[in-house]
Formats: structure tokens, C-alpha cells, sequence
């Protein structure tokens, strides 16, 4: 690591799961890299309590994080694979998905968002071409025709040829470079329950939708699950107001049936907003991950659209370079329409599954209820679903 450099190539502000993995991939590329970052994750020890925030992996972004050369390391840490995907909404009216009919030996994997982004810092303190600047801040930023300044709140200023705002949903950087996002609270509150089992956790992750929100399990590493509860915001307040024992009557009364014997260890609360950038890149500034865009995370696809605009970006990169192109607004146009796209199509559909499941109107529930019926015995349609649901 050079700490005095002062000039990159790029300079990723935000180094959570999003920024760290642009960070590596572009770095294996060979250029100098800066990545800000506010807070160092902590160390890892099997004895530690699981996080509370957890994801779903996809294949596709397995992929992405073996390219990263990190996947190994977080075989070694927790994590846990799924076979299955189960939803419903009438117990007994189940719509399952298989690994085996989207062709792959799993659907996904459930890891720590944090051991994701401690993997990509152990990786990143090995490659000589990259300095981490932690912690720190941006502090203000002053946009040049050829590259961009920022000054950290340490006081250090750094140039870069391009800034990568991955710095998440409330991104200080967009703000900086007066980029706009469209914003709509779901008026619905997440709330995540870790829990201890009495055995393994089986490899099925379901799902069933209430009149306020589903209700999901998924297992976890050992003999653990987490719990996702979506509800009104004011109950979510009510449940966190609850002691653990409390909680863990509440969760035993209004979870489906499916829910193994199970005791709380740890809970916490999240409000739900969709947002999306109005534009990706302003100037010098390129935006990704939940700096450009959040959505509904009713089907884990947050991360995994993140990690899809760094492959894109860092596949953008590798061509420019392989046709001795300068990366600029040819890219940045590309980066923008592929991305723009993909991310409002998983985002309208998350938004219909949320709105489609919310109406209690008698006949919408009989319609989605046959929707769901007849996606279970869709055959090739719902192969493909599946296949693009797991980035395939
Ligand atoms: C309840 C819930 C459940 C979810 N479940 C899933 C799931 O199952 N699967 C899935 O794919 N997605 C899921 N998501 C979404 C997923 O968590 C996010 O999409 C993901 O965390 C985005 O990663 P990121 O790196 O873009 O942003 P973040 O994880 O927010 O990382 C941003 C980083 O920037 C740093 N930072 C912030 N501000 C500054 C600053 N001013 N200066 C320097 N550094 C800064 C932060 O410290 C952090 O390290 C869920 C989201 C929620 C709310």
C-alpha cells in the first residue's frame, strides 16, 4: 500500500460490499486505486455473534466475487447454500424453485453482508496498486475537465481520474455531484431476527405474504436462521419495543407453520425506500449500488444489482483499454443504458409483488394466487424466471 500517493486512477469512496468489489476488480486491471472508507470491518472469529445483516448471493454474483479471488476466504468464514425457494400466500398453494430446474447445484448462498466486505479488505491490503484511506470521509469535492479533487475530512486531498460513489443510499458523493434520485417510501418496515435452532438449518429459504408484508426464513450457517418480519411501520415499532422473550412469543404466533423451534438471539429494524438515481454519472463521478439505486429487498436482489454494475463497469473498463480506448463518455452512456435498465425492470417488479400482494381485495387474491399456481407449473417460463432472477 502507497499511503503518500496523492494521484489515481480511480478512487472508489465507500468501501462496503459494492465499492471494495469494484475496488479489487478494477485493480487486478493495473490501475491505482484510492477506495474511502469510513469505518474498517472487524476482524472475523467463528465465535462471533452472526451479523444481523445478512444477503442472498446469487450465482452470478459468486461468480463475481471468485473473479475478486475472495470466495475461498469466505468458504473458510459462514456461509450457508439453498437449494430451495418456497412462497406462498394460501398455506398449501405453494410455488417452489429448485436448483436443479434453473441448472445449477444451488439457487444461492446466505453470507454476512459484513464477512462479504471483510473478504474483499483482506483481499485489497495484498495488491500493491491500491491505498486504503480509512477512515476518512469526503469532505468536499471540486469537479476539472480531466479528473476530479477531494478533500477527506482528515484534511488529505487526493485526485482521481474518476470517483466511484459506492458509498450507499444516503451517498454524501451523489449529493456532491448534484446528482437527483426519485424517491417512494413503501410506507412498510423491515425488521431482522436472528435465531438459534435445534438443528441445521434445512437449504430452503420461503416466504409467505401477508396482508402487511411477508414473512421469510433463511437458514444460516450451523444451527442458526435469520427471520425477515415486513410490517407496518408502526407495528415494526411495537416489536421493538418487545424484550427477546416477548419477541420470541410474537414471532412463534405469526410465523407460518414451517418455522422450526427456534429461540431469538438478536433483532433490528429497517425502514423500506425505493430510490434511483436520476442519472448514473455526473462529470468525473459514477454512481453504483445503493448510491444509484435501493429496492425492496422482499427477493434479496439489492447487492446482487450492485454487483452487476460492477461487472459492467469493470467489463466497460476492460474494453476501453483492450481497444487502447480512453475510458469516457462513450462508457459512461453505455455503463448508464445497461444499468438504468436492468435495475428499473427489478425494481418495477419487486414494486408489483409488493403492490400485487398488499391489495385485499377478494378477487386480486384469487388472481395472484392462481399467478402463483400457475408459476409453479410454468415449465420453461419459469426456468427462465428463475434463471434471470439468479443473474444466469
Ligand atoms: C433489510 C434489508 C435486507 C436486505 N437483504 C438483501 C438480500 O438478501 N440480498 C441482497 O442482495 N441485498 C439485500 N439488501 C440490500 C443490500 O444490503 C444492499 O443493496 C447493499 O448493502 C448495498 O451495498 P453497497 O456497498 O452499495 O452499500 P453499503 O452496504 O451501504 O456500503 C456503503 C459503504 O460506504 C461507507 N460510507 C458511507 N458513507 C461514507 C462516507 N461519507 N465516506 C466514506 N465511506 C462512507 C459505509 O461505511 C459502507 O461501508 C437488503 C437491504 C435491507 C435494508
Amino acid at each position: 500500500m502507497q499511503q503518500d500517493k496523492t494521484h489515481f486512477d480511480i478512487a472508489v469512496v465507500g468501501g462496503g460490499m459494492v465499492g471494495a468489489a469494484a475496488a479489487c476488480l478494477l485493480a487486478q486491471q493495473g490501475w491505482q486505486i484510492a477506495v474511502i472508507e469510513q469505518t474498517e470491518p472487524d476482524a472475523y472469529s467463528p465465535e462471533q455473534a452472526m451479523d444481523l445483516r445478512v444477503s442472498a448471493i446469487s450465482p452470478a454474483s459468486v461468480r463475481l466475487l471468485q473473479q475478486a479471488g475472495v470466495w475461498d476466504a469466505l468458504l473458510a468464514m459462514r456461509i450457508r447454500a439453498y437449494t430451495e425457494l418456497a412462497t406462498w400466500e394460501v398455506p398449501g398453494l405453494e410455488t417452489h424453485f429448485h436448483a436443479q430446474e434453473a441448472g445449477v447445484p444451488e439457487l444461492g448462498f446466505i453470507v454476512e453482508n459484513r464477512l462479504i466486505q471483510l473478504a474483499l479488505w483482506q483481499r485489497l491490503q495484498t495488491l500493491p496498486n491500491v491505498t486504503l484511506l480509512c477512515p476518512a470521509q469526503v469532505s468536499a469535492l471540486v469537479q476539472q475537465s480531466e479528473d476530479a479533487t477531494v478533500t477527506l475530512n482528515n484534511g488529505q486531498t487526493i485526485t482521481a481520474a474518476w470517483l466511484l460513489a459506492a458509498d450507499g443510499a444516503n451517498s454524501r458523493l451523489r449529493s456532491m455531484a448534484g446528482i437527483g434520485i426519485n424517491r417512494w417510501d413503501y410506507r412498510q418496515d423491515c425488521m431482522l431476527i436472528n435465531v438459534d435452532l435445534e438443528d441445521d438449518a434445512p437449504p430452503i429459504t420461503w416466504q409467505q405474504f401477508y396482508p402487511n408484508g411477508p414473512r421469510a426464513f433463511l437458514p444460516l450457517a450451523g444451527h442458526k436462521a435469520s427471520l425477515v418480519w415486513y410490517d407496518t411501520p408502526e407495528k415494526i415499532a411495537q416489536l421493538v419495543a418487545l424484550s427477546p422473550t416477548q419477541l420470541e412469543r410474537e414471532v412463534k404466533r405469526h410465523f407460518p407453520e414451517q418455522l422450526p423451534a427456534c429461540t431469538v438471539t438478536q433483532s433490528g429494524a429497517f425502514p423500506l425506500i425505493r430510490r434511483h438515481a436520476q442519472h448514473y454519472y455526473q462529470g468525473r463521478v459514477i454512481l453504483l449500488g445503493d448510491a444509484a439505486h435501493t429496492i425492496h429487498p422482499l427477493a434479496g436482489q439489492g447487492v446482487n444489482l450492485g454487483f452487476k454494475d460492477v461487472a459492467c463497469l469493470v467489463d466497460l473498463w476492460q474494453n476501453a483499454r483492450q481497444k487502447q480506448l480512453p475510458f469516457g463518455t462513450e462508457q459512461l452512456k453505455q455503463y448508464e443504458r445497461r444499468r438504468l435498465c436492468d435495475n428499473s425492470m427489478m425494481q418495477s417488479a419487486m414494486d408489483l409483488f409488493y403492490a400485487g400482494f398488499s391489495a385485499p381485495h377478494a378477487p386480486l387474491k384469487i388472481l395472484r394466487n392462481v399467478a402463483l399456481l400457475v408459476a409453479d407449473n410454468a415449465g420453461l417460463v419459469k426456468r427462465k424466471a428463475l434463471r434471470y432472477a439468479l443473474g444466469l
